[in-house]
């Protein structure tokens, strides 16, 4: 109630939301006009001395509107109040679950991962099936890798090329024996109350192997282990969180791997909402927002470009908070517009360090027969590094 309280009606937050932009009334702005003005008619003593209840209709706008929202947090960074936007969101979805207001691909989804323990409904003995034979992984060791469901089901290609960096530059590092959903749709979808067992036993197994750093491929995996997992944990987690691309950045420092190549083309970088705005506060800006590019400018030759709204400024891909699944038009509408942007900056490559980013930017692009090529960061340093040999 206190957030809800503090919106002044700037509309700041409007025009900054990437939903708004493509055409819905969805800013945060009017939710929390309509969730506050909910609240009050269904409790204040007008509401209570004559025994009304939040219409179904209000409701039904409000929670309608909630599943649209990427929970990118735009609207936290632009808020004159400091709303947290995105921690509201997702309270709010959970709210709505326990009033009956249910998504059917939302649901559908939950239930796959509280079953298959991965949102793609895919058999859990064929999740380690990316996996090549010929990299050695320990039982033990200081650094975990955590690949996430996407790389597991959906993008292998961009797994093996993060094992191959990590067997290339000698770094002896773990898996966890029985990896599952990370849990972050659940969070972002207010329903992750019967999951909690399944994160606790995937600590508590990092811990079990002596890891002290566990690096994230996956920006949604990397935030949820980052903020959500401590929470379930009851306690600070007995591991750092570490995006990818900061292990990489370490590695380029101490020559473990390098780029003796020149790689002569102009590379965007996205920066995605998940693995970005969203842990400045957890992780600092240099991790989050400089080390990919630190990254990406130890490549002989590449020209980085920035888009014009970057950092804490970005614009959301459009896939997250659920959105990719539960409304793919609006998620493609949203990723139509970042590859607009692309041909008046003359980029050749456009690069980001999250694989829902990779793959709703590179089908937008592949609609729109656009020449941009689509990579993870991890991608281009495979292709490009040098080190030992094996
Ligand atoms: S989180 Fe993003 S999509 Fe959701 S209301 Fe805020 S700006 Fe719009
Ligand atoms: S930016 Fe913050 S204070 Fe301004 S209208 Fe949006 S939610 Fe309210």
């Amino acid at each position: 109630m206190l957030e809800l309280d503090a919106c002044t009606r700037c509309q700041e937050c409007v025009d900054a939301c990437p939903v708004v932009r493509a055409g819905f009334p969805d800013g945060a702005m009017e939710r929390i006009a309509g969730w506050r003005g909910t609240g009050t008619r269904s409790t204040g003593l007008i509401a209570r001395l004559l025994l009304k209840s939040p219409s179904g209709s209000d409701l039904t706008a409000i929670f309608e509107s909630l599943f649209r929202c990427t929970t990118c947090g735009a609207c936290s960074f632009v808020c004159e109040s400091a709303i947290s936007t995105t921690s509201l969101w997702e309270s709010m979805r959970g709210a709505g679950r326990e009033l009956g207001f249910r998504n059917a691909a939302v649901e559908r989804i939950a239930e796959s991962i509280g079953q298959m323990k991965n949102p793609y409904n895919a058999a859990p003995e064929t999740r380690t099936a990316w996996i090549p034979e010929n990299i050695s992984i320990a039982d033990l060791a200081t650094v975990g890798f955590f690949a996430g469901c996407t790389v597991a089901f959906r993008q292998p290609e961009l797994g093996r090329a993060a094992l191959r960096i990590l067997a290339r530059s000698h770094t002896d590092f773990c898996m966890l024996g029985n990896e599952s959903c990370c849990g972050s749709f659940l969070f972002r979808t207010g329903s992750w109350g019967e999951y909690q067992d399944t994160i606790i036993s995937m600590i508590q197994d990092f811990e079990k192997r002596g890891v002290k750093t566990v690096i994230f491929s996956c920006a949604g995996c990397l935030k949820t282990a980052t903020i959500d997992w401590p929470r379930v944990y009851g306690r600070p987690l007995p591991f750092k969180t570490m995006p990818f691309s900061v292990f990489l950045r370490d590695l380029i420092r101490e020559k473990k791997i390098w780029f003796s190549s020149p790689l002569s083309r102009r590379v965007a970088y996205h920066d995605p909402c998940h693995g970005g705005r969203h842990l400045i506060h957890h992780l600092g800006r240099d991790w989050v927002f400089e080390a990919p590019r630190d990254v990406l400018l130890a490549i002989p030759e590449l020209e980085l470009l920035e888009f014009m709204e970057n950092r804490e400024g970005g614009v959301c891909c459009g896939a997250g908070g659920g959105v990719k699944i539960g409304d793919p038009d609006l998620a493609s509408i949203i990723a139509h517009e970042k590859i607009k942007s692309l041909p008046h900056m003359s980029a050749e490559i456009l690069a980001s360090t999250c694989p829902f980013c990779r793959r709703n930017l590179g089908e937008a692009g592949a609609t729109a027969g656009s020449q941009v090529e689509v990579l993870d960061v991890i991608e281009l340093v495979d292709r490009m590094m040098d080190a030992e040999k094996l």
